[in-house]
């Protein structure tokens, strides 16, 4: 236990007490059940399953196959898929295996812009999957900051992408998958759906769920579907052993077995009713602290939001996004820096900040409280150097958290 290693307990103690007097808005991250903490810390941490169910590398698997198979039909249930391999151990190799699923290195590919909103994994110069194929990107149009359907069909028949890889990492507008299925099947390009972010929205049925229309669709477990640190992949029955084979051998060796017993758990609460309320509070949240925002001199990226998350322009504040994420951090609300469409400012300097609700509304906070919300950003971002207005919101905001607590049952 951690009473016995004073030096991990004291910074696990202050995490604790951190995360609990903050107002945490990164939007990829979020506050798990109790059972799905106890799960990550049970005995299957101890083992190893290199393999699938019946067809492991390893003897006594007994449990882990009744586990991993519980699992995956969970998935397939709540997403109406009919494949799942729940043994990525996060979304970025989630990602790289669906591209090893249906490409070949130096095969062409399509993905949304990292200033668009797409993610590093979308084909970014540093990152595999601009190394190994050859990555073409969309981004989004200058005026509406909002992807243009019959631009990218015109891009994806010039460039004839061997798949086509889009979802949102800041992207704030619900994607049309039925559209990108179509503009796929024109190019006759594979179409897989990074729904990391937005899964919990798509499980409450408040965000469109691709599983219909993409070949593949890849999910992190821990952020909007509030389960443990992990990845998914759902697709269809065709597919099915090309995912496999690309998860296990692969790319990775055996499960993390703690980690999918706590995402079984997660997948169980996110099929409770409960869940479909608190998906439905999350983008409720979202809408109405971007309007305060709005309403308070502030500009949303493409004008509003469609789920969880926000990038919010602060030129009109004149004040860079770095500056801004410190000044908040420091305030007792904990967010990131974040470029902005076509952003006239350097990356380590943005001109923006991306919030998200999924973590205040777990905690409880509805509409009203949304105003304050928005009344301590502005306050901070109109008085960044000011240490007595920065002190000041970061007591207000631990006192008023006192009465949301921290810890809950899914
Ligand atoms: C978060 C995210 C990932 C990567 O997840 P990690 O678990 O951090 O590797 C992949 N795609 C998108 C769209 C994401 O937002």
């Amino acid at each position: 236990m951690l009473e016995l290693d004073r030096e991990v307990g004291e910074i696990v103690e202050r995490e604790a007490a951190m995360q609990a007097s903050v107002l945490r808005m990164i939007p990829s991250e979020n506050i798990v059940s109790d059972s799905v903490l106890e799960a990550l810390g049970s005995i299957f941490t101890n083992r190893y399953a290199e393999g699938y169910p019946a067809k492991r590398y390893y003897q006594g698997q007994e449990n882990n196959d009744a586990l991993e198979r519980l699992t995956c039909a969970r998935a397939c249930e709540l997403f109406g898929a009919e494949h799942a391999n729940v043994q990525p151990y996060s979304g970025s190799p989630a990602n790289m295996a669906a591209y090893m699923a249906v490409c070949q290195p130096g095969d062409r590919t399509v993905g949304l812009g990292l200033n668009s909103g797409g993610h590093l994994t979308h084909g970014w110069k540093v990152n595999f999957s601009g190394q190994l194929y050859e990555a073409h990107q969309i981004e989004v149009r200058q005026d509406t900051e909002r992807i243009d359907y019959d631009e990218v069909a015109k891009y994806c028949d010039e460039v004839k992408p061997k798949v086509l890889f889009i979802g949102t990492t800041s992207y704030s507008r619900a994607f049309d998958f039925a559209r990108l299925r179509e503009i796929a099947d024109a190019c006759g390009a594979y179409l897989v759906a990074d729904i990391a972010h937005v899964a919990g929205l798509v499980v409450a049925g408040v965000y469109p769920n691709p599983v219909p229309y993409a070949d593949i669709v890849t999910l992190t477990t821990h952020k909007t579907l509030r389960g443990p640190r992990g990845g998914m992949i759902l697709c269809r029955e065709s597919l099915a052993k090309a995912v496999d084979r690309a998860v296990f051998p692969g790319i990775q060796g055996g499960p993390h077995l703690n980690q999918m017993a706590a995402l079984a758990i997660a997948l169980g609460e996110a099929a409770r009713p409960s869940f479909k309320a608190y998906g439905e509070q999350i983008v409720a949240n979202a809408k109405c602290l971007a309007q305060h925002l709005v309403d308070r001199g502030l500009r949303i990226v493409s004008g509003g939001t469609d789920c969880h998350l926000m990038v919010v322009d602060l030129r009109a504040k004149n004040i860079d996004g770095k500056t801004a994420a410190t000044a908040l951090e420091h305030a007792g609300i904990v967010c990131n820096f974040n470029a902005i469409p076509y952003d006239p400012n350097p990356p380590r300097r943005p001109s923006g900040i991306r919030l998200g609700t999924p973590s205040l509304t777990t905690r409880g906070l509805k509409e009203p409280e949304m105003a304050l919300v928005a009344d301590w950003i502005v306050r901070v971002l109109d008085a960044p150097d000011d240490e007595a207005v920065i002190a000041n919101t970061a007591a207000e905001i631990k006192a008023f958290l006192q009465k949301y607590p921290y810890h809950h049952q899914g």
